[in-house]
C-alpha cells in the first residue's frame, strides 16, 4: 500500500495560487508512482477564492505563533487580517490529516500559508525577515509532532529525496491506522 502524503495543492499543477497560476514541481510529479497524494490548498480551503489578494506575515505580538515570532496574516494591499480565519480551519484539517492517516506532507517553500520555514515576516520598523512559518504548516507540526515534511525545492536532490520516503515509510509503520 502506497502511504498517503499531504501536499500543498499548487505543486501538483491546479491553478489554485492568488493570480489563478500553479508551481506544478516536476520533482513532485516524478514521486507520484510511490505516494497517495492528499492535496491541501489553505487559502482556497479557508474561503479565499481563485484569483485573491496575496497574503503576507506581519509581525504583532499579541497575535499566533509562527515559528519563532508572533504574527498575523492579513492582505497585502486591504490589510484584511485572515488570522482567525486561518487559524481555527488549519487546526480542524491539520487534525483532519491526522484521521486520515498521512505520513508526510511536501509543503510549498515560502508561502506564508504553507511554508515551514524562512517565510518572510513583515516589521513595522525595519525590514522583512525570513523568520516565518506558514500557519497551516505551523498547524500542521503542532497537531502531528514527529511528520515528515519536505519542501518541493529539496526534492530536487535524490539523496534528500530518498531521506524523505525513508522517514515517511517509518512514520506510516509506526502511525497509520491504516496498517
Ligand atoms: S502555497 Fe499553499 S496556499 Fe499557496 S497556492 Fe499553494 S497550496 Fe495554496
Amino acid at each position: 500500500m502506497k502511504p498517503r502524503v499531504g501536499i500543498s495543492r499548487c505543486l501538483l499543477g491546479d491553478d489554485v495560487r492568488y493570480d489563478g497560476t500553479n508551481k506544478r514541481s516536476r520533482a513532485v510529479i516524478a514521486l507520484g508512482d510511490d505516494v497517495e497524494w492528499v492535496p491541501v490548498c489553505p487559502e482556497v480551503e479557508v474561503g479565499m477564492g481563485v484569483p485573491r489578494e496575496p497574503i503576507q506575515l506581519v509581525a504583532r505580538t499579541s497575535r499566533i505563533q509562527s515559528a519563532d515570532e508572533r504574527v498575523r496574516l492579513q492582505g497585502v494591499h486591504s490589510g484584511e487580517d485572515w488570522t482567525t480565519r486561518m487559524r481555527y480551519w488549519a487546526r480542524d484539517r491539520a487534525e483532519d490529516l491526522s484521521a486520515q492517516g498521512i505520513s508526510g506532507f511536501v509543503l510549498k517553500a515560502r508561502s506564508p500559508s504553507c511554508g515551514p520555514s524562512g517565510v518572510l515576516v513583515h516589521h513595522r520598523d525595519r525590514e522583512a525577515t525570513p523568520t516565518g512559518r506558514g500557519l497551516f504548516a505551523e498547524a500542521l507540526a503542532f497537531a502531528m509532532p514527529g511528520l515528515p515534511t519536505i519542501v518541493e525545492e529539496a526534492l530536487e536532490d535524490s539523496g534528500a529525496r530518498d531521506e524523505f520516503m525513508r522517514r515517511v515509510r517509518d512514520f506510516a509503520d509506526r502511525t497509520s491506522p491504516r496498517r
